[in-house]
């Protein structure tokens, strides 16, 4: 690896396809990543194990690790309390990102990593400065974890090569963010779409 550390950056990967995009995006940057998939977000059991499986067939994919946090929907709901009505994009996934964020940073800091980052900005439906801010406030907040790496995965066409090395390899692509809240909206525009 180039004289670096086996752990150089921690990537919180929040789905396969996304990854798929951020692992060569990092090596093209000189960066080793680790896939962390922490994802207590998720609306079930069921679909916290689809997508840790597509995860799973990426780092087999790309020959990187992978580390399972475990799936805590209890932990996930305390950080979104009080929040739960925000539209997408709003504040309760300012809250989302900060608890997944700080499970990335505290993971970073016990395995001796040398920065941490997300998969989060691959997608156009998300803020990219405001994931940036969850990180660095994670990085502060969690004792002897390293900076936040702030790459902006959705540049040069981040998301369009995502989905194209999803599909080459066959990974499961979801159809919604991941809450209960983004699978009531999901659920809800496509029984309210016309026929045909
Ligand atoms: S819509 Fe997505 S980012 Fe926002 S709270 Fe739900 S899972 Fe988290």
């Amino acid at each position: 690896m180039d004289g670096k550390t086996d752990n150089d950056v921690l990537l919180h990967a929040c789905c396969g396809p996304c990854a798929s995009h951020c692992v060569p995006a990092l090596r093209a940057l000189g960066r080793e990543p680790v896939l962390f998939f922490s994802n207590s977000n998720l609306d079930s059991r069921e679909e916290y194990d689809r997508r840790l499986a597509a995860a799973r067939a990426l780092a087999a994919a790309e020959g990187v690790r992978l580390v399972a946090d475990p799936y805590d929907p209890a932990a996930w709901e305390r950080a979104v309390a009080g929040f739960e009505g925000e539209p997408e994009g709003g504040a309760r996934c300012d809250r989302c990102f900060r608890h997944n964020l700080g499970r990335a940073a505290a993971a970073a800091a016990a395995g001796g990593f040398a920065a941490f980052s997300t998969s989060l900005t691959v997608s156009p439906h998300k803020n990219s400065p405001r994931v940036f801010a969850a990180g660095r406030e994670a990085a502060e907040r969690t004792p002897g974890a390293p900076p936040f790496l702030e790459a902006d995965f959705k540049k040069k066409d981040g998301f369009l090569d995502s989905v194209r090395r999803a599909r080459a390899l066959g990974l499961y692509r979801q159809s919604y963010c991941g809450c209960k809240y983004s699978k009531r909206r999901e659920d809800a525009r496509t029984r309210d779409a016309p026929a045909g």
